[in-house]
């Protein structure tokens, strides 16, 4: 059987615009007008094909660029948003309710982690952390009231590889929902045909590539995503965390360069991993065969786009992470910033930033040390370069 191609996927689906424009047209309506009482009757009860409603609800150009992330996923259908916060939190409100559980990994996004910790309480759903790479641990948490199971394909900061087949059965065995956040490995994790149930994504990060806007999406089969709208139940529709329609335009265009950035990113992190163990310095990134879940990525992975643009290294303490980095940044290798995917390389300490949710004891047992610095491996052309000027900080805050 041919393998599946995400990015030959997204190619098969040819949205002109009604003037033939190459690209779908923007479409600037908030409300839209029907012929007929009756077909805006039956199109607010899901009765009608090709009407829209109101712009909350879908509009041409988010459907547009749902119909080619679903093309990407391989699900039936998709749902855009406003943020990758709006897709997890509302996916994760439409399969749990007052009375139900969710098992989640401890080292999940901090702001997933501060969603699942502090906030659903209120709503009466009950949460177990666990480390989900141990499918016995996931196991042993799981209730007879548990609908969720919640994972990242690869974690952050410490890019640990989700078993997503084996989750999958234990969610199977209970009839709960897993749902996988696939930020850090778009196109590399074909994580739907891997098992998961729904799969969410910043479009923040590698998906637009631009860092010009927030964007999320949520690619699951066409009910889900049905009953996600439904105008009396729907938690995306009753939320409202609608992506608007000139930014799926525009990550719609950056959607179809995805794959050559996926490929670049991974093999200019690759050369910075190698690098990093050639001078002595431990380089934690799973493409390298020391990586603990080196294997485990390999068995599930579309190799083609290479193992990804995330790599992280120890500098033990914060002061020494805080130096290195400024310096870093000084010398041009990239910004001193949170957030990846980007065409720049990025970086930042995790314990203080994008991890500084979790408590300072669970970073300690999760083996996050306080001068761990995460990188978002940049587009660079000349990555060699790039490696002699991190060299040279290295150097300057007397590490190597
Ligand atoms: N998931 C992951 C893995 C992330 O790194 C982030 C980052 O910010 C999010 C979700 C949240 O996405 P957004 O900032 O687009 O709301």
């Amino acid at each position: 059987m041919k393998k599946f191609d995400p990015a030959m996927a997204i190619n098969a689906v040819a949205e002109t615009s009604t003037e033939r424009g190459v690209n779908p047209s923007i479409n600037d309506s908030a409300t839209f007008c029907f012929p007929y009482g009756q077909t805006m009757t039956d199109t607010f009860h899901g009765e009608t094909e090709g009407f829209f409603l109101y712009s909350r609800h879908w509009n041409p150009s988010n459907l547009a660029l749902s119909k080619a992330l679903a093309a990407m996923e391989g699900t039936e259908a998709a749902w855009v948003t406003a943020s990758g916060m709006g897709a997890i939190t509302c996916a994760l409100l439409h399969c749990a309710k007052k009375g139900d559980h969710i098992v989640a990994s401890t080292t999940v996004y901090g702001g997933t982690y501060a969603f699942l910790k502090n906030y659903v309480g209120r709503f009466g759903i009950d949460v177990t952390f666990v480390d989900t790479t141990n499918l016995e641990q996931v196991k042993e948490a799981c209730k007879p009231n548990t609908t969720v199971i919640y994972t990242e394909t690869m974690s952050n900061p410490l890019l640990r590889i989700a078993n997503v087949p084996g989750l999958r059965k234990i969610a199977d065995s209970l009839g709960a929902k897993l749902i996988i956040d696939n930020t850090f490995t778009p196109m590399i994790f074909p994580a739907y045909h891997l098992g998961a149930h729904i799969v969410v994504y910043s479009m923040t990060k590698f998906i637009n590539g631009k860092n010009d806007c927030v964007a999320g999406a949520i690619c699951a089969d066409s009910e889900f995503i049905n009953s996600m709208i439904d105008v009396n139940n729907g938690t995306a529709m009753l939320l409202g965390p609608v992506l608007d329609s000139f930014r799926s335009t525009s990550i719609l265009k950056n959607l179809y360069t995805l794959h050559i950035r996926m490929q670049q990113h991974s093999k200019n992190a690759m050369y910075l991993a190698e690098k990093f163990n050639s001078i002595g310095i431990k380089a934690n990134y799973p493409g390298l065969e020391d990586h603990i879940d080196h294997k485990l990525m390999k068995s599930q992975m579309n190799e083609k786009f290479g193992f990804g643009g995330m790599i992280a290294i120890d500098l033990i303490t914060t002061e020494r992470a805080n130096q290195f980095m400024e310096i870093m940044q000084n010398k041009g290798v990239g910004y001193l910033a949170v957030s990846l995917g980007y065409f720049r390389t990025l970086f930042s300490c995790s314990g203080k930033s994008t991890s500084s949710e979790l408590p300072e004891d669970v970073q300690k047992e999760m083996g996050m040390s306080e001068g761990l610095v995460r990188y978002s491996v940049g587009l660079d052309n000349d990555i060699e370069y790039t490696f002699e000027q991190i060299k040279d900080a290295l150097k300057e805050v007397d590490f190597i």
